[in-house]
């Protein structure tokens, strides 16, 4: 099956053309196009929704024009149209879905709506055919979890974040020292050349027996750091800047990776044939943290898969991903598809107008 996927659920359109054989492990990712919106919301410290949803409106067609060049296809070579229907902002999300549904009715394909989480969480299906049940540490802007992936619409959560997403902390830290959005990247690179000792910052919630983690007393920590130096000395050096980076990413990457033995203890205890502890999510994309929880895996002896990079952050081929995992084990959605802000992974079912969700 050739599957023509679209995603638009926040400041990247996307399309590409993923090839695979539904529901079993792999797949071909013959294109995926992503046009990033980091100018559009410079000047505004964040993403603007309306920004956002103008944006993909007019750049959606654009995508999914190159991602069928560039896979070397066209409509007619298409077996069905994947879109992501939520959660996202919500603007964002209508126009990629609209785009699909335009597609499904001119050619007559079938469409299927994709959980834009489920698409993250399947990466490791797509990426390296990872076996049913592994462990995923979905860690991206607005979401950080432990789920249990079962199978392509089964998903048990062993906990996560009770406040920030680490992704947001990344951009909101960023933003307190000077950084460019988004955070992710360029905190990274300013702690490249800093010391992560040099400030003490907290790791709440370490002392829990849980799969729970909280992140936004790090930032705030960071905050008062930053001001306590702009007091002592009339503002931030260059060192200053490399060394909170440091700081917070280590901070980060130690909760990240000792609650992922937390999970990884509840995860073993089912008895998995060959245990694999996955990471998804554009906070995934960070090098210490992935190198951080590869160590982390190789104590408890469990294999440890991270998809590329360009598959952390988000992408469409997850999205293509996705529908070839499920779409034999569920209809297609047809032309009620309607876009969800809010969709809770354990809440698989896609919304249809008129349904009130
Ligand atoms: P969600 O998937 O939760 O709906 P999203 O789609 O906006 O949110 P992603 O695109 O998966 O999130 O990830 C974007 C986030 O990842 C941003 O907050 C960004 O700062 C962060 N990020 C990207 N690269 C890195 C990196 N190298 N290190 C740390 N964080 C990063
Ligand atoms: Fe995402």
């Amino acid at each position: 099956q050739t599957i023509l996927a679209i995603e638009s659920s926040c400041d990247d359109t996307a399309a590409a053309v993923v090839r695979g054989v539904p529901g079993a492990p792999k797949a071909q990712v013959s294109s995926s196009i992503v046009f990033g919106q980091t100018e559009l919301h410079a000047a505004f410290g964040g993403v603007v929704p309306e920004i956002a949803a103008r944006a993909h409106a007019e750049k959606v067609d654009l995508a999914v024009a190159q991602a069928l060049d560039a896979a070397q296809t066209d409509l007619d070579g298409i077996d069905a149209i994947a879109v992501t229907s939520g959660p996202g902002l919500i603007g964002g999300v209508i126009s990629g879905v609209m785009c699909a549904k335009g597609l499904a009715a001119a050619t007559g394909k079938p469409i299927f709506g994709v959980n834009h989480l489920a698409g993250h969480a399947l990466t490791p299906r797509l990426t390296d055919g990872v076996a049913y049940p592994y462990l995923m540490l979905l860690v991206s802007g607005g979401h950080c979890q432990f789920l249990l992936v079962e199978g392509p619409t089964r998903f048990r959560r062993l906990g996560g974040t009770i406040d920030d997403a680490p992704g947001e902390a990344f951009d909101k830290v960023a933003r307190l020292l000077g950084l460019p959005q988004p955070g992710g990247p360029s905190v990274e690179n300013a702690a490249a050349s800093g010391d992560p000792r040099r400030f003490a910052l907290p790791r709440p919630l370490l002392d829990r027996p849980d799969c729970n983690m909280s992140f936004s007393g790090l930032k705030t920590a960071v905050l008062r750091a930053r001001d306590t130096l702009i007091a002592d000395q009339g503002g931030l050096y260059r060192q200053d800047i490399a060394d909170l980076s440091a700081g917070f990413q280590d901070a980060v990457a130690d909760v990240l990776a000792k609650k992922s033995a937390r999970a990884c203890e509840e995860y073993l205890s089912l008895a998995p044939d060959t245990p694999v502890l996955c990471v998804a999510g554009g906070v995934a994309a960070n090098q210490s943290i992935r190198a951080r929880l590869e160590d982390q895996s190789a104590s408890l002896g469990i294999a440890f898969v991270a998809p590329p990079l360009a598959l952390c952050t988000d992408n469409a081929a997850m999205i293509g991903g996705a529908a070839l995992e499920q779409m034999s084990m569920r209809p297609a959605d047809g032309l009620t598809l309607a876009a969800r802000p809010r969709w809770p992974l354990d809440d698989t079912a896609p919304a249809m107008l008129g349904s009130g969700r």
